[in-house]
């Protein structure tokens, strides 16, 4: 099965996309991810989109759109979760391309619906646990809240990740995600019109509650649209 997960920066779309890889063996690529080890690998690549992404702004498409066709071409032969691309219209048409002359199949694309206000106090109020980066832990989220400042799971030490409190950084991804017009969410209607053509399907999932029930409905919206 092959996957495009579209979701702001705080809607759980890595929490989301991690179960899903899990559960359909996908091959999980994240172009985020590629980009930060080509930077810890210090390769001229990694050099050069280091400069947009400390900024929060989109790597060029003349890096990324190649960079990424060829590690889906290398790496998802037997399925795959596609996160973090395409951001915008041009990377979305690119897409769609390749995958014709792939020979490639998109079977589902999924979208994590969260209003920006919501998305931003979800990044900010995010604390990461000491012994396990997976136990979540949210100031603003009364569910899992940390119990004083230390996480609610196994009493560790909370951390803040920096570039979660830097809000002009989260502004300007948000910026670019919203945008119906060129941007992230332009791209995510590129796919939902392709949808209503029958080339593909389209599943929208409410990123407003907590994750187990995100995760029930994302799945039983899979089972109704592979029937
Ligand atoms: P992420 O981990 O998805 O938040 O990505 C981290 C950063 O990598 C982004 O803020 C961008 O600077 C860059 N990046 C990731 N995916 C793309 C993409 N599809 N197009 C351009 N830049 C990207």
């Amino acid at each position: 099965m092959n996957v495009l997960i579209f979701g702001p920066n705080g809607s759980g779309k890595g929490t989301q996309g991690s179960l899903l890889k899990k559960k359909f063996n996908l091959a999980h690529i994240e172009s985020g991810a590629i980009f930060r080890e080509h930077i810890k690998n210090g390769t001229e690549l990694g050099k050069k989109a280091k400069e947009y992404i400390d900024k929060g702004e989109l790597v060029p498409d003349e890096i990324t759109i190649p960079m990424v066709l060829e590690t889906l071409k290398k790496q998802g032969k037997d399925g795959w979760l596609l996160d973090g691309f395409p951001r915008n219209i041009e990377q979305a048409k690119k897409l769609w391309e390749a995958l014709q002359e792939e020979g490639m199949k998109l079977d589902l694309v999924v979208e994590i619906k969260l209003d920006r206000e919501t998305a931003k106090k979800r990044i900010m109020g995010r604390r990461i646990c000491e012994n396990d980066p997976n136990h979540p832990n949210n100031i603003y989220i009364d569910a899992i809240k940390p119990i004083g400042d230390r996480c609610r799971i196994c009493g560790g030490v909370l951390k803040i990740r920096s570039d979660d409190q830097d809000e002009a950084a989260i502004n300007k991804r948000h910026d670019i995600y919203y945008d119906t017009k060129t941007g992230t969410l332009a791209a995510a209607y590129y796919f939902k019109k392709l949808a209503e053509e029958g080339k593909t399907k389209y599943i929208e999932v409410d990123g407003s509650r907590d994750i187990e029930t995100i995760k029930q409905e994302l799945l039983s919206k899979i089972e109704a649209a592979l029937k």
